[in-house]
């Protein structure tokens, strides 16, 4: 997102994110339209080019881009690329609905109506898959003994045992991941920023002001007392290193006083949440 509002700026208000004009072009017959796609493959190109030789130059080639086999980093590949990263990141799918206009731009031209989606698709794939691994992992970690805690702890047990026995984690097809991600009770997003896992289910959701009836919860906006969330032991010993990190940024002798205070009033918070879980928590085997 950092990346998109720097671009945004740089831009300008109504233009294209990677567009024809200054400031990548001294000139050009058409103001105000996308690259095409066989120039947005060059700049990717020209950008591994100089990546390697700036690596080479501070005497660090190992971080060079190697050469690939299977040719050239075009636009569908990075585009592949940008749906891994954009499928995994904190609130990636939200984080989509903004960015989507923009990709579209980059791959347009060249792919037209192709690039709609194309898109669509290996978003959902990398998603279907980002949640698949997840929730496999989870299922072998309940099997030895993870602890669950919160609102939605059976959902998740449940949800681990079910995508682990239809899939396995692994999502290879368009057809898999939509299967996956329009299960009821399947689509689980990490929320690393508040500790959790949201098993979404939008009709409990408390993070849609409005009760606006979304595909994908808003994990910015996040509520404690939602009934989607659930914890893990995972999570509990998370919430304890980072409360550790802020007691000892609070007593550094470095921080302002008041905002000290703010830093032990949330360890103590997330000493609470941990507490909770650990007292609370259930193992596959303790559920009825
Ligand atoms: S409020 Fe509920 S539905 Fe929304 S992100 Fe948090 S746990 Fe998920």
């Amino acid at each position: 997102m950092s990346a998109i509002r720097v671009m945004e700026r740089i831009v300008g208000d109504g233009q294209v994110l990677f567009g024809r004009d200054t400031p990548y072009s001294s000139s050009t017959p058409y103001p105000g339209l996308a690259l095409t796609h066989k120039t947005a493959a060059d700049r990717i190109d020209r950008l591994i080019t100089w990546i390697n030789g700036y690596a080479r130059r501070i005497g660090r080639p190992n971080e060079a881009i190697p050469a690939d086999l299977d040719g050239p980093i075009g636009i569908s590949r990075f585009r592949r690329t940008l749906a891994w990263h954009i499928a995994r990141r904190p609130g990636g799918l939200v984080a989509l609905a903004v960015q989507y206009g923009h990709l579209r731009t980059v791959v347009s031209e060249g792919y037209a109506s192709r690039s709609r989606q194309g898109i669509h698709t290996l978003i959902d794939i990398e998603s279907a898959r980002d949640i698949a691994e997840r929730l496999s992992d989870l299922n072998e970690a309940i099997d030895n003994l993870e602890g669950i805690s919160g609102p939605a702890a059976r959902q998740l047990i449940d949800a681990a045992a079910r995508e682990h026995n239809r899939f396995g984690g692994i999502i290879t097809t368009h057809r898999q991941a939509r299967a996956l991600l329009d299960g009821p009770g399947l689509t689980v997003f990490e929320n690393q920023r508040s500790f959790l896992l949201c098993n979404y289910d939008r009709d409990k959701a408390l993070c849609h002001p409005g009760r606006a009836k979304a595909g994908i919860p808003s994990l910015d906006r996040c509520q404690p007392r939602c009934a989607n969330i659930a914890r893990t032991d995972q999570h509990a010993t998370r919430m304890l290193q980072h409360a550790g990190r802020l007691r000892a940024q609070a007593d550094s002798g470095a921080t302002p006083t008041p905002l000290a205070d703010r830093l032990r009033a949330e360890a103590e918070a997330l000493t609470g949440r941990a507490r909770h879980h650990l007292d609370n928590r259930i193992t596959g085997g303790t559920v009825s």
